[in-house]
């Protein structure tokens, strides 16, 4: 009697125990949005929700104090540094900004108003020359939480380095900071941390249908994941989509390149580019081109402006990203 009224309590118990778990640290291989997974000790993945438009995080420990990787958007921001919180009372002392988009970089300030600083590769800032601060404020339009941040324009990280890697490292770890050249943009930055082979790519790998070409190299991209590759990570953590291993880097590199041929088989065809995506009100909605069954994971909705700017590319022999914006 006595055990059958114990076991179905402790059953209850691990039943609620393992309920609070996922609730906070996420175990399965699936999107598990706004859960905190830990990657190696005193590494966590923070898996951003992307219906908020959120990025990824990836919190690593020092000795004295926290490394935060990407800012993300003012209420991504938020989140991360709540969670950081709970992981650890250590002070999140640096925040590494792996590029100019607002997903990585608009919670500068949320950061540095709470200790932190930002820093970044410096080809960064001149992304942001480039773009702002016509972006902030077309993203202060729809987003609250920008703002909310009443500025004018986005936070520039407090600091830049011009010599990859670019490294910190304490008596219990090495970080290292990398660039590899120009792929999702122009100053795509990477956190490495050798000892644990974890890797940490911002947008340069995404693991689903996350990829935004527009300020993108597409023939390079491949490159710089063959240079990501030769580190030999164990573990990939993606700008979004959940975590994994080196297979990210070499299906997101795979994508691009099908992606590319593919335009570049249109273009050689004779095809215009009305001829392959369908624009309405000015934007792509739908493309004839149909990518093989490797790349479907990195296929989403982004497909018609992806085909876009890959058309771009490979017409006017030049990246992407410098074909003026439509
Ligand atoms: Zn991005």
């Amino acid at each position: 009697m006595k055990s059958k009224s114990v076991k179905p309590r402790l059953a209850a118990c691990a039943a609620f125990a393992a309920l609070l778990t996922a609730a906070f640290f996420a175990t399965e291989s699936g999107a598990q949005p706004n859960s905190v997974k830990k990657i190696a000790d005193g590494v966590w993945f923070r898996e951003g929700d992307m219906k908020q438009g959120h990025s990824n995080n990836t919190i690593i420990e020092m000795k004295d104090y926290l490394i935060v990787v990407d800012a993300n958007f003012p209420s991504g921001a938020r989140l991360a540094l709540a969670d950081a919180k709970k992981l650890s009372p250590k002070p999140v002392k640096y925040v590494f900004i792996t590029h100019h988009h607002g997903d990585h970089d608009y919670g500068s300030a949320v950061w540095t108003s709470n200790g932190a600083t930002t820093f970044a590769y410096k080809a960064v800032v001149d992304e942001l020359n480039r773009y702002e601060p016509a972006r902030w404020r077309e993203a202060a339009k729809s987003r609250k939480d920008v703002a909310e941040l009443n500025r004018d324009t986005p936070e520039y990280p407090k600091e830049t380095f011009d010599k990859s890697p670019y490294i910190l490292k304490d008596s219990t770890r090495e970080v290292q900071f990398l660039f590899f050249g120009w792929a999702h943009t122009r100053g795509d930055g990477f956190a490495w941390l050798p000892k644990e082979r974890v890797l940490a790519t911002g947008d340069a790998s995404t693991n689903g249908p996350y990829n935004n070409t527009a300020d993108a190299n597409l023939g390079n991209w491949p490159k710089v994941m063959e240079a990501a590759e030769k580190l030999h990570p164990q573990f990939v953590l993606p700008g979004h989509g959940p975590s994994g291993g080196p297979e990210i880097l070499t299906g997101q590199a795979s994508f691009m390149v099908e992606l590319r041929k593919a335009a570049q088989q249109a273009a050689d065809r004779g095809k215009k580019l009305e001829d392959i995506v369908t624009m309405k009100d000015g934007k792509p909605v739908a493309t004839a081109i149909v990518l093989p069954a490797s790349a479907q994971h990195w296929v989403g909705n982004s497909l018609p402006t992806q085909v876009m700017n890959a058309y771009s590319e490979v017409t006017q022999k030049k990246p992407a990203g410098d074909v003026p914006h439509q």
